[in-house]
């Protein structure tokens, strides 16, 4: 196996870091406050997952023999994902994401939002696939859940369906209705366009989305586990999809970036009314740059970038009787380091090939 490419360690001087928060040191470790790492990125954003089992086997993430689930007890217990986020907000991190695996086949998942929210994180997210939404909606607005992104790949049932492997889209679309009903936030659609299956449908799911006040957004299909084996011919890049999209959009707008949310690049509707769409170009738009999150897995393993195969182990360090302070000094060190970039594009590297999106959550 190939291996990554050494960190490009060029850092220190010009790091962007806020005027408020004293500094004990540039080195990045050790100091109280802020999580920085050495390319200057504030990492504020935490991606937790709660889970690597799924009710879904989409084509591009799961095979369709499925993935054995984690035993029990290696997943991490709510005690410690609470825990782990009262460490990151004293980082700094100011947004916890809960994904899966789907993170709403988790027993009790409204529970751990409610605790999250009881630390002082105010801003909760969750991604999901909404096969299980309806009955869940107003537990998880009450329990604070404020932003929910759901996947939704096509509105055509069958298209649906397949790509999926047995998914009901009539399910999903009636557990956006229940949450928006609830009265969340904000809601977006998550639709990863692959070639041949789904890229002539992005007029269609933009109209309805349009229609409820949601955003749609659309992903460039990665090279991560089974979205390698698609090959780079299912890849639809960001510039073709905008052209799918006609004049719906307004096609020359340079994108709106928030880095306090996310790797999206917004674009405005054509006809005005504030509606929006999102391009997700994790393959031909290079957004490391701006990438502020925190991954951890099921198990508790930090990743400091979607395409990395490896991560310090939170739940070892946890288990082993670590105290916070402790946990914290590890966590500075091992994210001091995060890539500057995922290589997705490097000849010859194939690490992130290995990555299994189920278990990472996207
Ligand atoms: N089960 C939940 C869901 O589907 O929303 C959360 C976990 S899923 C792994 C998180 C996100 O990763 C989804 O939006 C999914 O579409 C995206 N994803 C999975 N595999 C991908 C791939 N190969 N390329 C691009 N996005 C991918
Ligand atoms: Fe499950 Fe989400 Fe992966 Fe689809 S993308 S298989 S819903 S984890």
């Amino acid at each position: 196996m190939a291996r990554l490419p050494i960190l490009n360690a060029s850092a220190g001087a010009d790091l962007d870091l806020p005027d408020a928060v004293p500094l004990a040191g540039r080195s990045g470790i050790g100091r109280p406050g802020w999580l920085n790492d050495r390319q200057g990125r504030k990492l504020r954003y935490l991606r937790f997952s709660v889970t690597d089992r799924c009710d879904l086997k989409c084509q591009y993430c799961m095979p369709a023999e499925g993935i054995p689930a984690s035993p029990r007890e290696d997943v991490l217990t709510f005690e410690e994902v609470v825990r782990i986020c009262r460490i990151f907000k004293e980082l700094g991190v100011t947004t916890v994401r809960l994904t899966g695996g789907e993170p709403l086949v988790r027993r009790n998942v409204d529970g751990l939002i409610r605790r999250i929210r009881d630390l002082g994180i105010e801003d909760i997210a969750m991604t999901t696939n909404a096969t299980a939404l309806r009955p869940l909606a107003r537990r998880l607005v009450d329990a604070g859940l404020k932003r929910i992104n759901v996947s939704l790949d096509s509105i055509d049932p069958e298209t649906f369906r397949s790509m999926t492997r047995g998914g009901d889209v009539a399910r999903v679309i009636d557990g956006i209705d229940a949450i928006r009903d609830a009265g969340i936030g904000v809601v977006k659609t998550n639709s990863v366009v692959v070639r041949g299956k789904n890229h002539t449908h992005l007029p269609q799911i933009v109209d309805w989305a349009w229609d409820r006040n949601i955003v749609p957004r659309f992903i460039e299909l990665m090279p991560l586990g089974e979205g390698a084996k698609l090959g780079t011919g299912a890849v639809v890049p960001v510039q073709e999809m905008k052209a799918l999209l006609g004049d719906r959009i307004v096609t020359d707008a340079d994108p709106e970036h928030r880095s306090d949310r996310g790797p999206a690049g917004y674009v405005p509707a054509a006809r005005g009314g504030g509606h929006k769409v999102g391009f997700i170009g994790a393959v031909t738009e290079n957004f490391c740059e701006r990438c502020n999150r925190i991954r951890i897995t099921a198990k508790g393993d930090i990743r400091a970038c979607l395409a990395s195969p490896k991560g310090l182990s939170l739940r070892d360090l946890i288990r082993s009787g670590n105290d916070d302070e402790a946990i914290l000094a590890q966590i500075r060190e091992s994210l001091f380091g995060k890539w500057s970039g995922h290589h997705f594009n490097v000849s010859g590297v194939d690490d992130h090939e290995h990555v299994n999106m189920s278990a990472l959550g996207g």
